[in-house]
């Protein structure tokens, strides 16, 4: 019988994890994401900002002459800020890309920056983080370098990840500047726009050997929904009623995760001891604070943008 228990990876394989995968070239970072986002930055009314930089090791492409050798590659990491910032307005903060390879989040966060953030300004002012992890997201990987997933790492003072740590300065930086340094006043709601793919199936496996987490996807749901507090349940329920009214589907199984499903809405108090979410980080700037889930197991760089991105827009249009 062999009762041998897996070899959970040597610290090398993690370091070697990341370098080692290729960018792909449809989603460049440099070459797709920031020419949208510098030219938002040009608009009356928009005002870019970069908060940091996150430095990558990665391994050269051969038809760059590096035939697989290590080098390091630096991406800005910006955010928009949209509208006057009138202190008595509310403020939203939108988030993609937390996890890189759920591209719906980053696509979603940038079309409606371009072609709806301006109509809302009358009433009040937007903060777009459009791609929080820039090197995961042009990899199509959920962790960042070292295999670390930050959505697990998104604390005040202890994450581990250039990505978060970069966050987490931003946005207390941008909350102090904002309201004056006023700790008793806050962003309206924060969004965080995530996806459930085909790819956690692999993910999953690779956890497993890894020594990591498992998600137990034991049914895998499709449509939207939203994680949120208990406290911020009326507003979660807009959004989902909002994404319903656009047309799309919300997950209707009787569980989300392992935790029961109201009507779309997985509830912060049944999902068991969670930490590191961004939506945990955002909390303690915002009032209310979510995360979206679109959910479908044949969702890949294939599938039209359109289907991805409409369900993410319909969510955050419901937060206003
Ligand atoms: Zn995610």
């Amino acid at each position: 019988m062999n009762t041998k228990e897996p070899e959970p990876w040597p610290q090398e394989r993690f370091d070697r994890w990341y370098r080692e995968r290729p960018v792909i070239p449809a989603r460049d970072y440099v070459k797709t994401l920031v020419p949208r986002i510098t030219a938002l930055g040009e608009r009356a009314g928009f005002r870019l900002e970069k908060y940091g930089e996150a430095t990558y090791s990665t391994a050269m492409a051969a038809e760059d002459g590096g035939a697989g050798e290590a080098t390091h590659v630096t991406h800005d990491l910006f955010r928009l800020l949209i509208g006057d910032f009138d202190p008595e307005k509310p403020c939203y903060v939108v988030l993609g890309g937390t996890h890189g390879y759920e591209k719906g989040g980053p696509l979603a966060a940038l079309k409606f920056a371009e072609e709806e953030a301006a109509r809302y300004t009358n009433e009040c002012s937007i903060v777009i983080y459009p791609c929080v992890c820039p090197g995961p997201y042009e990899k199509e990987l959920r962790f960042t370098e070292g295999r670390i997933d930050p959505n697990r790492d998104a604390f005040l003072d202890k994450a581990q990840s250039q990505e978060m740590r970069a966050l987490a300065r931003s946005v207390e930086e941008l909350h102090q500047r904002l309201f004056n340094g006023d700790s008793s006043r806050k962003f309206t709601a924060a969004i965080d726009l995530h996806e459930t793919p085909f790819m956690d199936i692999a993910i999953d496996k690779e956890n497993a050997e890894a020594g990591g987490e498992a998600f137990e996807l034991e049914i895998f749901p499709k449509g939207m929904f939203l994680i949120a507090f208990d406290e911020d349940l009326a507003l979660a329920q807009q959004i989902i009623r909002n994404v319903r009214r656009e047309g799309h589907h919300v997950v209707d199984d009787d569980t989300l995760y392992g935790s029961p499903n109201h009507d779309g809405i997985l509830l912060m108090s049944e999902m068991g001891n969670v930490a590191g979410r961004v939506r945990q980080l955002l909390k303690h700037f915002a009032t209310a604070s979510f995360t979206t889930e679109y959910c479908d197991e044949h969702l890949t760089d294939e599938t039209p943008d359109a289907e991805r991105v409409e369900p993410q827009m319909a969510a955050i249009r419901g937060m206003f």
